[in-house]
């Protein structure tokens, strides 16, 4: 007998029927002899619904409150599923996150899981139960719910599945896997029987939203084999794992991200000292910087430019203001209609020009680079946010066609 946790994303519970489609998988695979734990997240965009509905009341509410509301609609969900699930002729149990054993920190409407102590879920389980769990959400030490971040349930699916030893953890969501491109813009995109957990994590990062980055980090971190499936076609999704035997493919996607914003300082003084402490002024304030660019210094100054995610841009600016007029800096420049474009592959190690023809392909179409980064399974480049369709086609194309 196998445990198998079992998570459904909003689209997979948006209605009455698409519930009872997630009751009728969920139930086939317990009838399997199995033990299945199921996580779910609200229904269709009622997260959204609610965020709608605090910033028509106070835009400023405190983040407690904000978690307060959110978590909400899982609740909703995990009861409906249950029901469900009864209606099959089952027996099930739901859990809000505390009742599952969902510790978190304090930091509310991003709170990092610190612990789960599944003995309620082996519990119900012992006595036969299929047991629903909302994910999302758990409890801090001062005792207030908190959520986990914006996509947050597959964090919670997997760090169930670590929690109790899963043999398998399942993201049901409404794509059949891990495609090469996004399949809703890319017709002969392909997917992937299988990708390493290195290579998920860069997608993921890079733009790809079929599985939250967290959640693919705890999986690497626990050696959580997951895999991505829809809940609307029965067929084998795609495997993440550590390990792949996909050796033969020099890339296994092409992904983009329009969220970022380039930031550029003008007339560094060239010497040492400068970048660190830039960048430390960012990093005081948490804000991630990632594809960064120094020029080659005359006349003894520099140009440091550098992306960031765009809902941090104008922070980012701010940060920078007392920098620029302590050093004498021209002036900042910035930019948010831009998009970064990746490729991802473990194959980019072991072969040579993989970089080179992403390039050709963007030349092929015509398309300006404005930065670039590498690193050893992954190439990135800066374009201007309208081109970012175009190059992700005309990449993929050169790769997949
Ligand atoms: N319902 C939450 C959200 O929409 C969590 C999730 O879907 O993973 O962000
Ligand atoms: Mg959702």
């Amino acid at each position: 007998m196998s445990l198998i946790v079992q998570k459904f994303g909003g689209t997979s519970v948006r209605d009455a029927e698409r519930v009872m489609n997630v009751a009728k998988i969920v139930t086939d695979t317990y009838a399997k002899g199995n033990d299945v734990v199921v996580v779910v997240s609200a229904q269709g965009d009622f997260t959204d619904v609610l965020v709608d509905k605090q910033e028509e009341i106070n835009p400023n509410a405190s983040r407690r409150e904000k978690d307060m509301l959110l978590a909400a609609g899982e609740q909703i969900s995990i009861a409906l599923l249950a029901m469900a699930i009864e209606k099959l002729g089952y027996h099930a149990v739901s859990l809000l996150g505390w009742q599952a054993g969902f510790s978190t920190s304090s930091a509310h409407t991003s709170a990092r899981i610190k612990n789960v102590d599944p003995s309620r879920i082996q519990a119900a389980i012992d006595k036969r139960n299929i047991v629903v769990v909302a994910g999302f959400q758990g409890i801090s030490r001062f005792g207030d719910i908190t959520t986990l971040g914006r996509g947050g349930s597959d964090t919670s699916a997997v760090a169930i599945a670590a929690a109790m030893n899963a043999d398998l953890c399942q993201i049901y969501t409404d794509v059949e896997g891990v495609f090469t491109a996004d399949p809703r813009k890319i017709p002969n995109a392909q997917k992937l029987k299988e990708i390493s957990y290195d290579e998920m994590l860069e997608l993921a990062t890079m733009g790809a939203q079929v599985l939250n980055n967290r959640s693919v980090e705890m999986a690497k971190k626990y050696n959580i084999e997951l895999e991505v499936l829809s809940s609307l076609t029965r067929v084998p999704g795609t495997i993440v794992k550590e390990k792949t035997r996909m050796e033969k493919m020099l890339i296994s996607g092409v992904a983009k991200d329009n969220e970022v914003a380039r930031i550029s300082v003008v007339g560094v003084p060239n010497n040492p000292g400068f970048a660190f402490k830039l960048f430390s002024r960012l990093s005081k304030k948490n804000i991630n910087v990632d594809i960064i660019l120094q020029s080659i210094g005359h006349d003894g100054k520099k140009d440091i430019s550098f992306t960031v995610a765009k809902d941090r841009g104008e922070e980012a600016v701010e940060a920078l203001r007392g920098y620029v007029d302590d050093i004498g800096a021209k002036e900042i420049l910035y930019d948010d209609n831009v998009a970064k474009v990746s490729i991802v592959g473990a194959g980019m190690e072991s072969h040579a020009g993989v970089a080179t023809k992403m390039f050709e392909a963007l030349y092929d179409a015509q398309i300006n680079i404005q930065m670039i980064s590498t690193s050893e399974i992954k190439t990135s480049v800066l374009i201007e946010a309208k081109d970012a369709d175009k190059a992700v086609a005309a990449i993929h194309e050169k790769f997949f066609g």
